[in-house]
Protein backbone atom coordinates (compact mmCIF):
# COMPACT_ATOMS: atom_id res chain seq x y z
CA UNK A 1 0.00 0.00 0.00
CA UNK A 2 1.25 3.38 -0.93
CA UNK A 3 2.22 5.78 1.39
CA UNK A 4 -0.20 9.19 1.67
CA UNK A 5 1.92 11.57 0.38
CA UNK A 6 2.65 15.18 2.32
CA UNK A 7 3.20 18.77 0.63
CA UNK A 8 3.75 21.78 2.09
CA UNK A 9 2.24 25.27 1.01
CA UNK A 10 2.56 28.63 2.19
CA UNK A 11 -0.58 30.04 3.32
CA UNK A 12 -1.82 33.18 1.74
CA UNK A 13 -2.12 36.68 3.90
CA UNK A 14 -4.80 37.85 3.87
CA UNK A 15 -4.68 41.34 4.91
CA UNK A 16 -8.07 42.36 4.12
CA UNK A 17 -10.15 38.64 5.52
CA UNK A 18 -13.33 40.17 6.85
CA UNK A 19 -12.94 42.94 4.64
CA UNK A 20 -13.01 41.58 1.43
CA UNK A 21 -15.63 39.01 1.86
CA UNK A 22 -17.71 42.08 3.26
CA UNK A 23 -17.27 43.42 -0.13
CA UNK A 24 -16.75 40.35 -2.46
CA UNK A 25 -20.17 38.87 -1.49
CA UNK A 26 -22.11 41.17 -2.49
CA UNK A 27 -20.68 42.11 -5.17
CA UNK A 28 -21.09 38.24 -6.44
CA UNK A 29 -24.60 38.04 -5.54
CA UNK A 30 -25.46 41.08 -7.00
CA UNK A 31 -23.51 39.71 -10.03
CA UNK A 32 -25.05 36.50 -9.94
CA UNK A 33 -28.60 38.00 -9.64
CA UNK A 34 -28.10 40.58 -12.62
CA UNK A 35 -26.44 37.74 -14.86
CA UNK A 36 -29.83 35.77 -13.80
CA UNK A 37 -32.00 38.55 -15.25
CA UNK A 38 -30.21 39.09 -18.07
CA UNK A 39 -31.22 35.55 -19.51
CA UNK A 40 -34.46 36.17 -18.79
CA UNK A 41 -34.47 38.42 -21.28
CA UNK A 42 -33.11 36.05 -23.97
CA UNK A 43 -30.97 38.27 -25.76
CA UNK A 44 -29.09 38.73 -23.19
CA UNK A 45 -28.14 35.46 -22.51
CA UNK A 46 -24.85 35.04 -23.36
CA UNK A 47 -23.88 38.18 -21.47
CA UNK A 48 -25.39 37.31 -18.24
CA UNK A 49 -24.11 33.52 -18.49
CA UNK A 50 -20.93 35.25 -18.33
CA UNK A 51 -21.52 37.52 -15.69
CA UNK A 52 -22.91 34.68 -13.48
CA UNK A 53 -19.53 32.43 -13.80
CA UNK A 54 -17.90 35.77 -13.41
CA UNK A 55 -19.67 36.52 -9.80
CA UNK A 56 -19.31 32.50 -9.52
CA UNK A 57 -15.81 32.83 -9.37
CA UNK A 58 -15.73 35.92 -6.78
CA UNK A 59 -17.38 33.63 -4.66
CA UNK A 60 -14.65 31.20 -5.26
CA UNK A 61 -11.66 33.54 -4.62
CA UNK A 62 -13.49 35.09 -1.84
CA UNK A 63 -13.12 31.19 -0.12
CA UNK A 64 -9.70 31.55 -0.82
CA UNK A 65 -9.15 29.02 -2.89
CA UNK A 66 -5.41 28.22 -3.52
CA UNK A 67 -3.59 26.11 -6.34
CA UNK A 68 -2.13 22.93 -5.28
CA UNK A 69 0.04 20.81 -7.50
CA UNK A 70 -0.29 16.93 -6.65
CA UNK A 71 2.99 15.19 -6.07
CA UNK A 72 2.14 11.98 -7.71
CA UNK A 73 1.18 13.70 -11.44
CA UNK A 74 1.66 16.98 -10.82
CA UNK A 75 -2.14 18.09 -11.54
CA UNK A 76 -2.74 21.37 -10.49
CA UNK A 77 -5.66 21.09 -7.95
CA UNK A 78 -7.83 23.45 -6.37
CA UNK A 79 -8.79 23.44 -2.81
CA UNK A 80 -9.79 25.96 0.09
CA UNK A 81 -7.43 27.00 2.07
CA UNK A 82 -6.62 25.40 5.47
CA UNK A 83 -8.33 22.17 4.61
CA UNK A 84 -5.96 19.28 5.48
CA UNK A 85 -5.86 16.89 2.26
CA UNK A 86 -7.34 16.36 -1.24
CA UNK A 87 -7.68 14.45 -3.24
CA UNK A 88 -6.35 14.45 -6.74
CA UNK A 89 -8.70 15.13 -9.88
CA UNK A 90 -6.39 13.45 -12.20
CA UNK A 91 -4.83 10.63 -10.40
CA UNK A 92 -6.84 9.80 -7.30
CA UNK A 93 -4.20 10.19 -4.92
CA UNK A 94 -5.20 11.60 -1.50
CA UNK A 95 -2.37 14.27 -0.45
CA UNK A 96 -2.14 16.02 3.24
CA UNK A 97 -1.76 19.94 2.92
CA UNK A 98 0.64 20.96 5.96
CA UNK A 99 -0.02 24.87 5.73
CA UNK A 100 3.14 27.02 6.99
CA UNK A 101 2.51 30.71 8.11
CA UNK A 102 4.13 33.10 5.67
CA UNK A 103 7.15 34.94 6.99
CA UNK A 104 6.36 38.60 7.92
ZN1 LIG B 1 -2.45 13.40 -9.14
Amino acid sequence: MAEIQTIEVVMKRSKTGWARKLIFFPMAAFGFLGGALLCLTIVGIIPGFFIMAGSVGLVMAGLNYRQVKCPNCKKKNYVVSAVEDFKCSRCGNPTIIEWKKPRP
